[in-house]
């Protein structure tokens, strides 16, 4: 098959400017921490210090939940619905107005390829606050009731798969609804939450009603355990998710979890093989495989195995891998040097418990956190690779026969997040949909995002939703 080449097409980080270190934002301002510490945020792709950033200490998140109480009980909640849209829709606009630099940061803090930051993750944090402005003004009308009422403070503590995405999840349904928040982004990737603590300066959003605390999992439990705070909106690990769920249980806290998954994307016999191809490559490719909803089980029909693996093998030979900046690269960099050591231990597992292991040809930068696209065969349900969250670019394809035996295979799961179905046939998609135990079912698509949409899990996936009409219930007293 012919391949072009490309030359390299960098998008330019002069759009950024970075300062050397971040205090803290709280109550409109950013000022040094109380009782934290410093620490570095860096570059998966080079391993190059970015900018020192602040660990908030329990006295920091102390600080933090005293500003968003103020700001509620003075001025947020009382402020008539219409006020808080001009303001949400003002944050959009600035978002949209500050995309190309908040693509580029999110590319250099996280190691996504900027095609995805910039056509993906940006447009969906506008149009999340977009949505949300419109809801806003309308709360009576949501079906919560004549006059619903906010929580209160929300503390919220975010991955650092999708940074900025996430916060625009957490924070932009919370403010519509009248609540104020206190959130922790990642250690790994705090740059483009201060970078929007910066757009709350400049949307003049009143002192308090958003606060950044930076840090690592310490500061997160100071957050979740504050007995000032209403609600807990949590995006991360199903461990972590347990640990909160269990420190939020002897509480009156309000608390949503989207965790884990290991979605199944089943392909039937009659599905259009190219465009399967595609889905599959977008479901565990994208975001170097770093996604909650990532189809990580390829289930195919017996009898189209060979013709769609010839052809995954193929579509996965032309993946370019390496600087996420480049305008033409596929696959970024790993997060982290301990999300790499993760998936080359579970991969390692995986080999030795008896699957095959391909990747294509694929040269690996040197410096940085880099992992090759892989695809293993010969996999068992009672597999580790089958079971558990790798959260990398690596797919298990296991067969079936039957819809039922696919039904079967893709439900035995400890997880229910999403699940995806390929095949020309509208009834079959409606049957697997209605059985198939998953928040979100795509039909001949992938990794499909949007803000209209609720999203969440079942079982070990967490519970509540996020987005759309429904993601309000999280932040309203019903
Ligand atoms: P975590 O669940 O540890 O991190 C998610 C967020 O919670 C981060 O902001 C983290 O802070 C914070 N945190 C950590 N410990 C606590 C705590 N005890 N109380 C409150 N907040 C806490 O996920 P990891 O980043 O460690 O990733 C581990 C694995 O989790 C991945 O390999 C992947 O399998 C899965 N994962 C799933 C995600 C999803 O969307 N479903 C997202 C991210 C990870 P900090 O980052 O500073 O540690």
């Amino acid at each position: 098959m012919p391949k072009f080449e490309y030359a390299p097409a960098p998008e330019s980080r002069s759009i950024v400017s970075l300062r050397e270190s971040y205090g803290l934002f709280i109550n409109g301002e950013f000022g040094p921490s109380v009782d934290g510490r410093a620490f570095k945020t860096i570059s998966p792709a080079t391993e190059e210090v970015l900018a020192e950033v602040t660990e908030a200490g329990p006295a920091d998140v102390d600080r933090a939940v005293t500003a968003a109480r103020k700001a509620y009980e003075h001025t947020w909640s009382a402020m008539p619905g219409r006020e808080r849209a001009k303001y949400l829709f003002r944050i959009a606009r600035i978002v949209q107005e500050r995309a190309r630099e908040l693509a580029v940061l999110e590319s250099l803090d996280n190691g996504k390829p900027i095609r995805e930051s910039r056509d993906v993750d940006i447009p969906l944090v506008a149009a999340h606050f977009f949505y949300y402005a419109g809801w806003a003004d309308k709360l009576e009308y949501a079906g919560y009731g004549p006059a619903p009422r906010p929580l209160g403070v929300a503390g919220q503590v975010i991955p650092w798969n999708f940074p900025l995405l996430m916060l625009a999840w957490k924070i932009a349904p919370a403010l519509a609804c009248g609540n104020t928040v206190v959130l922790k982004p990642a250690e790994t990737t705090p740059l483009t939450a201060l970078a929007f603590a910066e757009i709350c300066q400049q949307a003049d959003l009143p002192p308090g009603v958003v606060n950044i605390v930076t840090g690592a999992g310490e500061t997160g439990r100071a957050l979740v355990e504050h007995p000032g705070i209403d609600k807990v909106a949590f995006t991360g690990s199903t461990e972590v998710g347990k640990q909160i769920a269990r420190a939020c249980a002897p509480t009156r806290k309000k608390v949503t979890l989207e965790l884990g998954g290991k979605a199944a994307n089943v392909v039937f016999e009659d599905a259009p093989v190219d465009q399967a191809v595609e889905g599959i490559v977008n479901g565990i490719f994208f975001n170097q495989g770093h996604v909650c909803c990532a189809g990580s089980r390829l289930l195919v029909q017996e009898s189209v195995y060979d013709e769609v693996l010839a052809s995954l093998r193929r579509r996965l030979a032309t993946l370019r891998l390496g600087d996420p900046l480049d305008k033409n690269t596929d696959v970024g960099a790993i997060n982290s040097a301990a999300q790499l050591a993760k998936i080359r231990e579970l991969s390692e597992v995986g080999e030795a418990e008896g699957a095959h292991r391909w990747s294509p040809p694929c040269e690996l930068p040197v410096k940085g956190f880099w992992f090759p696209p892989t695809i293993f065969t010969g996999v068992s349900q009672a597999h580790r690779i089958a079971r558990e969250e790798i959260f990398g670019p690596v797919l298990s394809v296991l067969t079936f026969r039957t819809p039922a035996e696919a039904v079967e295979k893709a439900n035995n799961t400890p997880y229910g997040l999403s699940a995806g179905v390929w095949t020309e046939k509208g009834s079959l998609i409606l049957w697997m949909a209605s059985r198939l135990r998953a928040g979100v079912v795509w039909a001949n698509t992938f990794n499909k995002f949007d803000p209209t949409s609720p999203f969440g899990g079942y079982k070990e996936s967490g519970y509540g939703r996020e987005g759309g009409r429904h993601g309000l219930e999280a932040y309203l007293d019903v």
